[in-house]
């Protein structure tokens, strides 16, 4: 049981911002409406995370910690109409399994619940404060895999990633507040106002955010809005390229193209645009179950929300240029 938590955080819990992501994604499914996030050295020394969500009842806990323990697929069928962003059952032990692990849970209606493990063994079980919410610290990450720990690149490259995800997950919930720290530095603050142009604006700052215009477009299948910015904002990397279906970030190159081929030759060679695109789709087109990460997806009739895609923004441009 152990090792195959090991062999899954392998998969699940690649570096610091995974556990961060898998931690939000809980917390947003637990209805959250303001996440702090805190993070020590990029998420080697401490991760931590406090939600004012459903928390976990005592019953609960414990079974929280056992592989495919997810709450979130009533039947088999769910898998592939998938809404809340986690579904796997596998993050906490796997977190757990290479961590010291805290978390103090409770629902509001009486006292709350504390569990810590250490590499995935339960050292302690007792009560704790009743305030509704989950507060989660993860220490020491992979301090019994020390070759995981050894490949870990520059405090720098990690708190990239861990901001990448935040920023993420921002965008898709512009009706959570993210409070985000690290070294108890201020990194993000979004209000949680459910306006998306607050969230672009804290993460990008009021004078892109200014400038990103909103597109809309619509098919039988797919349904598309979001945000671009003019093509005089541009960026050397395709990182600031956040494309969504139905509320959850994904990659896919065929979409990232047809974004950039929207900008035809409104950009110079080898520089990219700011763009946040939001797809509604019917979850039946989507495949999610490619990559336990959950971030690469598959796409029946690809080919048609690409053109749909490089057509909107064509169109959007061309309506500002008149
Ligand atoms: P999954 O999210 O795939 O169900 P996880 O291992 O991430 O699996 O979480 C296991 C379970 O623990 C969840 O199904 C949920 O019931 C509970 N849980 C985890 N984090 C939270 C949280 N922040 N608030 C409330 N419940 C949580
Ligand atoms: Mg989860």
């Amino acid at each position: 049981e152990s090792l195959s938590n090991k062999i899954a955080a392998g998969e699940v819990v690649e570096r610091p911002a995974s556990v961060v992501k898998e931690l939000l994604e809980n917390a947003i499914d637990a209805n959250s409406t303001i996440i702090e996030i805190e993070i020590e050295e990029a998420g080697l020394s401490q991760i931590r995370i406090i939600d004012n969500g459903d928390g976990i009842m005592a019953d609960d806990v414990k079974r929280a910690f056992q592989r495919h323990a997810t709450s979130k697929i009533k039947d088999e069928h769910d898998l592939f109409r998938i809404r809340t962003l986690g579904f796997r059952g596998e993050a906490l032990p796997s977190i757990a399994s290479v961590s010291i692990f805290e978390l103090k849970t409770s629902t509001g209606d009486g006292p709350g619940t504390r569990i810590l493990l250490e590499g995935g063994t339960i050292k302690e079980y007792d009560a704790s404060s009743s305030r509704k919410g989950t507060d989660i610290s993860v220490s020491g990450l992979f301090y019994n895999t020390p070759a995981r720990l050894k490949y870990m690149k520059t405090i720098h490259t990690e708190l990239g990633n861990i901001s990448d995800i935040v920023n993420r997950l921002a965008l898709s919930h512009p009706e959570v507040s993210f409070r985000l720290t690290h070294n108890e530095k201020k990194l993000l603050h979004t209000n949680g106002n459910g306006d998306v142009r607050q969230v672009l604006s804290a993460i990008y700052g009021i004078n892109i955010a200014r400038k990103m215009i909103p597109i809309n477009g619509e098919t039988l299948d797919f349904k598309l809005s979001g945000y671009l910015a003019l093509p005089e904002i541009t960026r050397a990397s395709r990182n600031y390229i956040s494309t969504m279906i139905n509320g959850r970030f994904i990659k896919n190159y065929a979409l990232a193209k047809a974004i950039t081929e929207g900008y035809h030759t409104l950009l110079p060679i080898g520089r990219f645009p700011v763009v946040l695109l939001s797809i509604e789709m019917d979850p039946i087109l989507v495949d999610v179950n490619v990559h336990p990460s959950k971030m690469e997806v598959r796409l029946s009739k690809e080919q048609e929300l690409g053109a749909l895609i490089t057509q909107t923004i064509k169109e959007a441009f061309q309506e500002r240029v008149l």
